[in-house]
């Protein structure tokens, strides 16, 4: 399998080069040539068929030529090392939980994969990858859990010093091993500005293989498409049209989802959900992308004023915005009813929403109550609502336990680099510390 840049269809690169460098040379995304349908025999099987199998037939799909048969599998297993539960929460509408791996949000999926397919390539050559990585909290805990024991990487992690939640820091700032933190004197757009600068550095160019792990790569899409597959398979009731709900920030999530219709899953409709950083629905309904400065909210992993990956979702329909519309419908919300949502559903069903599954909930609702009601709903929790203490007990009114999967990370003991905002102080860091 190739894959194409979005900007030009005729710049092409193998699964090796598209995931080892992250963006196309043209800073385009990387988009597979092909998206063949799954076959019939395959859809017959789903519902037998174990959330591995299904997975590596999808990953075959997609990567196929590009990494032997066994490593793959190899790949998707480890990546798969926990479940994606399904809870009906009122009738007809069901929460897929993505939030039981290692750091206990749905991110767990995209690292997990992109880690080993990143560790297999890197046997390949003689230089070590360096994955640099700026985050606001959940993308570094992550990426960083799943590298972490990887060879042939190193794992750096910027993060801004005081904005993230004791819980984010110390998931990515106690694992010691290839994984190293920077404790930046700025705010995550510092971090971001470093990161991008040290890709433009020549100098650091050549001593070291740089390579991002952000949500552009596709090797955090594709694994994204496994659980569209599994949630689908195991509704018991297939008789009405499935529709699915999804939180969304940057986009790569329902990309995934998106990727599945296009491998066959009968999918009848997507509903992207946000909170007011709201430029997605906006698109939908103006047909005019108006990217802004992103706005705090309580379901900040969705706080994206610049959503990457719409120039992939667009991709999927030629660039067509009435055809993606025919696909996809985009409502916003805002803090307020989202902490009502996670009232409701506490007070109605005894289930505890983290603030991005409750905007999901919401995105649900109003598809069925304004367009179709007689449908099977999913929306993704994509987090464990631990992991949103203080918004989601100040919001219940009730204490919430920390599971034991977070609360591992917190009796270990943080070790970080303090470093200033400046370019200069990173690269000395690089070419001389590191
Ligand atoms: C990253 C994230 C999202 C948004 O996902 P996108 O793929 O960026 O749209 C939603 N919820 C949580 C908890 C996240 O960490």
């Amino acid at each position: 399998m190739k894959f194409y840049s979005t900007n030009n269809h005729n710049l092409t690169a193998d699964a090796r080069e598209a995931v080892t460098k992250g963006l196309a040379p043209d800073n385009g995304l990387y988009m597979p040539e092909e998206i063949p349908a799954l076959s019939a025999d395959f859809f017959n099987r789903l519902p037998k068929m174990s959330f591995q199998e299904m997975a590596l037939a999808v990953a075959q799909n997609l990567l196929s030529g590009s990494i032997p048969p066994a490593e793959l599998e190899r790949i998707v297993s480890h990546t798969l090392a926990f479940d994606a539960p399904l809870t009906e929460v009122e009738e007809d509408i069901y929460a897929l939980e993505l939030f039981h791996g290692p750091t206990m949000a749905f991110k767990d999926f995209g690292a997990r994969f992109m880690s080993q397919l990143l560790g297999y390539f890197a046997k390949q050559q003689e230089r070590e990858i360096i994955i640099l990585v700026a985050t606001s909290g959940d993308t570094g805990s992550a990426v960083a859990n799943g590298f972490l024991g990887v060879k042939g990487t190193r794992v750096v992690v910027l993060y801004p010093s005081g904005k993230v939640s004791d819980i984010q820091e110390k998931q990515f700032t106690t694992l010691g091993s290839n994984i190293t933190a920077l404790e930046v004197d700025g705010t995550f757009d510092d971090c971001q500005r470093l990161v991008k600068t040290a890709f433009l550095d020549e100098e650091l160019k050549n001593k070291y293989f740089l390579t991002s792990a952000n949500s552009i790569n596709i090797a955090r899409l594709i694994p994204q498409s496994f659980y569209f597959f599994y949630a689908f398979s195991r509704l018991q009731q297939r008789n009405k049209p499935v529709v699915f709900c999804v939180p969304s920030g940057n986009f790569g999530n329902i990309t995934g989802g998106l990727l599945a219709q296009r491998m066959g899953l009968p999918i009848s409709h997507f509903v992207a959900a946000t909170n007011i950083n709201d430029v997605v629905p906006e698109f939908l309904r103006t047909h005019k992308l108006t990217t802004r400065p992103s706005q705090m909210t309580i379901s900040n992993a969705m706080d994206v004023g610049s959503p990457s990956n719409v120039v992939r979702m667009l991709d999927l329909f030629g660039g067509d915005v009435s055809a993606l519309q025919k696909h996809v419908s985009g409502y916003a919300f805002t803090d307020d009813e989202t902490r009502a949502a996670m009232r409701h559903v506490f007070a109605t069903a005894g289930y505890v929403m983290d603030p991005h599954g409750a905007v999901g909930y919401l995105g649900m609702k109003k598809y069925m109550r304004e367009v179709q009601s007689d449908v099977t709903g999913v929306f993704l929790e994509t987090a464990h609502p631990a992991k949103f203490k203080e918004v989601v007990e100040e919001t219940l009114g009730r204490e919430i336990e920390i599971p034991s999967t977070l609360q591992k990370f917190l009796s270990r003991n943080k070790q970080s680099k303090k470093m200033s905002s400046a370019f200069s102080d990173f690269k000395t860091y690089l070419t001389t510390e590191f």
